[in-house]
């Protein structure tokens, strides 16, 4: 994701009522913010915010957050919204490192990681979004039965995610190394923007779905 600042991008995000100002607040709360009991899913690194509008359009039943780290990204994601507004779709610029804030305990029902940052350094690893240090936090956030989904089209990244897997406590559900080749996980697929990029150029795209 290009991270150009884009001048006036804090005032854009400030004014917008799509934006939970301030997310610490709504700990506990996010049912009584949506105004309806429907169950709370999450996109961490939502980038423009594609996957998260799409899943948000085809489900009103249920409600989405969507959290970037990013303004510059984040206005682009409200520029779309623009056109049409959803009531069960907000969205947080924070760094998801701080997510356990946020959210209280199993307030969430499924957590989305959609072609997260490599960062290739060893020494980065901890910032990586499926790694350990981050599964512990989605640990306290996300119900007990419920799962978390991740793609990537970043082979390196993915044998990381797995091997981080059984350390942390969790086990993979369901594993394709080509989800559009895979009969069961490619139903109802919903494609993310960096998706439609990478598999257009011909990359398998990996995709695990994850619980505790
Ligand atoms: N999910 C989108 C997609 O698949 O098209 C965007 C993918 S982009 C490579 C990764 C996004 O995650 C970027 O917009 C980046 O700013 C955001 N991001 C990275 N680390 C983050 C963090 N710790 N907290 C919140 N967002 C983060």
């Amino acid at each position: 994701m290009r991270l150009r600042n884009i001048k006036g991008a804090r005032d854009v995000i400030a004014k917008s009522p799509l934006v939970v100002h301030e997310p610490e607040q709504a700990k506990g709360k996010w049912n009584e913010i949506f105004g309806n009991d429907h169950p709370v899913r999450i996109e961490i690194g939502m980038g423009k915010g594609k996957f998260i509008h799409e899943l948000a359009q085809k489900n009103p039943g249920i409600n989405y957050v969507g959290i970037e780290k990013y303004s510059s990204v984040l206005l682009r994601a409200l520029q779309k919204m623009n056109t049409e507004l959803l009531p069960n779709l907000l969205f947080i610029r924070m760094d998801a490192e701080d997510i356990t804030e946020i959210f209280d305990r199993e307030e969430v029902d499924l957590i989305y990681l959609n072609f997260s940052d490599p960062w290739p350094k060893d020494r980065h690893a901890k910032r990586r979004l499926p790694s350990r240090e981050f599964l512990a936090r989605y640990d306290k956030i996300l119900k007990k039965e419920s799962v978390l989904e991740f793609k990537t089209d970043n082979k390196d990244l993915f044998e990381f995610a797995l091997e981080e897997l059984a350390p942390a406590g969790w086990e993979a559900v369901n594993v394709t190394f080509n989800l559009h080749e895979d009969a069961l996980l490619s139903q109802g697929n919903v494609m993310t923007e960096y998706e439609e990029r990478f598999s257009a150029n011909g990359n398998p795209i990996y995709k695990y779905i994850i619980r505790r």
